[in-house]
């Protein structure tokens, strides 16, 4: 007897690969580079990193570097395509015009917060500019999840974006439309954001600070950890090759090239966790003007063959396709 398999075309799978994708809307650290003081006081000599701004446009420098952030597009079995956003930090704007004009990126479905810094929420006023038009602001709601901790400061900082209710006689005024949805800072507490599993990675952002990383694909296992100076044992087993599984890709925050910062890891410690997790593959973020993006790559690539694990610096606008 014939089985009856619903036919499936041969090249599905190879597809499918190339349908999702990871765009680095930002691959900087909060003030950005280039530093603005090494362009207004420069050095003698001057800042290589931060002076290659002046002679080449942001598209074609790899050293030029908003507040990291991360779009993801995520194209479902149907074919249609969600477009998630990881945080909106101070140069939003900036990377919508350079970036979802250069891939095609046509709006944002939903959003994630790692956490309530200025370099992480303060695009979010803009948020209106990329929401359909309606003169009274009956519009369907952008879905953002974020922590209670994050919701409290948000209510502080952008009281207009969540208390809604107008007193007598005030004006409507267009603002943007977000469904606020508190996440909890636990790994087991898992959400989907426009049909995509997300597990919350809770991480030391200083001692005294909880910022969240996230842990998301199922065919393609990727952690995104953008504000860190120590992971938790809890969260280390759950993106580690001898805890819960080896990441095929980790995004990871590297702040300086030497030393250590209290509320940020820099390479020494980002390269020492790479070692301890054991991803297939790690690129970082979070970068100040003391990374070249060319130099410190060829650094990384001797370092990665050595250690038989790749590690890059990821650049603003860099395209990974990804089958999630
Ligand atoms: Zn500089
Ligand atoms: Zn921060």
């Amino acid at each position: 007897m014939a089985n009856h398999h619903p036919p499936s075309p041969p090249d599905a799978d190879a597809d499918a690969d190339a349908r999702s994708a990871l765009i680095f809307l930002g691959t900087g650290c909060s003030s950005m580079v280039p530093n603005m003081m090494c362009l207004i006081q420069p050095a003698d000599p001057p800042c290589s990193v931060c002076f290659q701004a002046l002679s080449l446009p942001p598209e074609r420098n790899p050293n030029y570097r908003c507040n990291t952030s991360l779009l993801i597009d995520y194209c479902q079995s149907d074919g249609n395509h969600n477009y998630i956003i990881i945080d909106v930090g101070k140069t939003f704007r900036e990377t919508v015009l350079r970036w979802f004009t250069f891939h095609k990126i046509p709006r944002i479905d939903s959003i994630i917060l790692t956490h309530e810094h200025a370099d992480a929420v303060l695009g979010l006023d803009d948020i209106r500019a990329v929401q359909p038009f309606s003169p009274t602001n009956d519009i369907d709601p952008t879905p953002i999840y974020l922590s209670r901790h994050s919701m409290e400061s948000i209510a502080t900082k952008f009281p207009y974006l969540v208390n809604k209710k107008l007193k007598e006689g005030q004006e409507i005024r267009r603002v943007a439309q977000m469904d606020w949805k508190i996440i909890d800072d636990d790994h087991r507490q898992p959400f989907f954001a426009s049909g995509l599993k997300f597990i919350p990675l809770p991480v030391m952002h200083g001692e005294d600070y909880v910022c969240l990383g996230f842990l998301f694909g199922e065919k393609t296992r990727v952690a995104y950890i953008s504000d860190v100076s120590r992971i938790p044992a809890n969260t280390e087993y759950v993106i580690s090759k001898c805890g819960a599984g080896q990441l095929d890709l980790l995004i990871l925050d590297a702040l300086y090239k030497t030393g250590s910062h209290n509320v940020h890891f820099c390479l020494p410690q980002a390269l020492e966790a790479v070692k301890k997790l054991c991803p297939k593959q790690t690129l970082l973020i979070g970068m100040t003007h003391e990374l070249d993006y060319y130099k410190d790559n060829e650094f990384l690539k001797e370092w990665s063959e050595r250690e038989g694990i790749p590690v890059q610096l990821a650049r603003d606008g860099l395209r990974v396709p990804i089958n999630l």
